[in-house]
């Protein structure tokens, strides 16, 4: 069912709370990379040209304990967002009470207001009682009381069930609705495990099987070829009685592979030959080779044959979703595997070809390939739960169309 956007929206006069991703690094009381917060600029302008208020939550790191809140207080954030929007904000320095009441009331329309880090909600008195990140009731059901309509633009924690998410949106009388951000996410990830163009190719690399086995179940039953490249294939390898040598495995995990390898049949398509090294260092000694790996030398990336077939198997893909990089991409000689891959996915022409957020993201932006690609996922957890099929708490608890 399709998800209301904020341009379903009334929102003149309207005091309109916003979910964003401010969850920006902070150092001695200053923002470093602004990404998230520019890249939240377009929702909160909307709301601002069409005559709403906008009240922003956003979580900011981890609070455990008293000590953790002076330093991850959402005040640079503001001071930040006043910068790019060029107008004055106003930060409440608190979650909850008069404070905040007070300065929603005073609010005129086309105004700003960022309330402090939700996570201040999760220590009270010195106790650790998550009531943000355990989505406290009560917590929920107040803050839905601040505000009229509600809007969810952090893609980010959708995959986590929290009171500035979950909470506000299912106590809000008034309508909740994906900001533009969202609805990117729901349109380029939805679309591909629910509706794809086909021909569908997944490509999932990194190191970890055990973190991608529900993406590749998900996407075996969806796509029409699955590629498995990076750290993980070598417990395929094991699985499937291939010498690894001394690359990454998983022991516990052969059984699971062994399943996955009998059903995908030809869907499953593994590097045929791997460049290994007698070291996991970038100066070390290296050589590519095909099938079994000797003892003393590990796979760090995929070898020539297996980036060409990878790209026969691409060639004519419609839609293709890239999660995990090929190799050991942070080192410049075991990088090609990934940066071929990730080329070649800028070059498919008429493809909608997505990446699934977390290191994949990072990968892209490395190697400077991230602006040939339609969509890079903002969210890594997020987006990896999306791809398994789960539904999404934040995104289930937007109103529908
Ligand atoms: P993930 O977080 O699961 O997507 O994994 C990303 C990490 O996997 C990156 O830091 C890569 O360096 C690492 N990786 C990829 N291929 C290999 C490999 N063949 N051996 C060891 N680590 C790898």
């Amino acid at each position: 069912m399709a998800k209301l956007t904020v341009e379903d929206l009334d929102l003149a006069g309207k005091k309109v709370l916003m979910r964003v991703d401010f969850n920006v690094p902070i150092k001695d009381g200053v923002v470093g990379d602004d990404n998230r917060i520019v890249a939240a600029l377009p929702t909160i302008k909307y709301v601002l040209d069409h005559d709403g208020k906008a009240i922003l939550f956003s979580h900011l790191g981890r609070i455990k304990k008293e000590d953790d809140k002076p330093g991850l207080s959402m005040r640079p954030v503001a001071e930040r967002l006043s910068n790019l929007l060029n107008k004055p904000v106003t930060f409440v320095p608190v979650t909850e009470g008069p404070q905040l009441e007070d300065a929603i009331a005073k609010m005129e329309n086309g105004q700003v207001l960022v309330v402090q880090n939700t996570r201040y909600e999760d220590v009270k008195d010195g106790e650790y009682v998550k009531r943000e990140s355990g989505n406290d009731p009560e917590l929920g059901k107040y803050w839905a009381s601040l505000g009229d309509l509600f809007i969810n633009d952090a893609f980010g924690t959708a995959h986590r069930k929290h009171a500035s998410n979950v909470g506000i949106a299912t106590n809000m009388p008034g309508k909740a609705a994906a900001g533009f951000l969202m609805e990117k996410e729901i349109k380029f990830l939805g679309d591909a495990v629910t509706n794809p163009v086909r021909p569908f190719v997944a490509i999932l690399g990194g190191a970890k099987v055990s973190d991608k086995i529900g993406v590749i179940n998900n996407l075996l039953d969806k796509a029409d070829k699955v590629i498995v490249g990076g750290g993980m294939t070598y417990t395929f390898y094991a699985a499937k009685g291939i010498k690894i040598g001394n690359s990454l495995v998983e022991e516990d995990k052969i059984d699971v592979a062994k399943e996955i390898i009998e059903k995908a049949g030809d869907k499953l398509v593994l590097p045929v030959d791997n460049v290994v090294a007698n070291k996991f260092a970038n100066d070390a000694e290296t050589k590519v080779v095909e099938g079994d790996i000797d003892d003393g030398w590990m796979a760090l990336d995929i070898g020539p044959k297996s980036i060409q077939e990878f790209k026969n198997v691409l060639a004519d893909a419609k839609t293709v979703v890239w999660n995990g990089p090929m190799g050991v991409f942070e080192m410049s000689n075991f990088a090609k595997g990934t940066l071929e891959v990730g080329q070649f996915l800028g070059t498919l022409e008429g493809a909608t070809t997505i990446v699934g957020g977390g290191d994949s993201t990072a990968a892209a932006k490395q190697l400077g390939i991230s602006d040939k690609l339609t969509h890079i996922s903002t969210g890594g957890g997020a987006s990896l739960a999306y791809l398994e099929g789960d539904v999404l708490p934040g995104i289930a608890a937007i109103s529908d169309k």
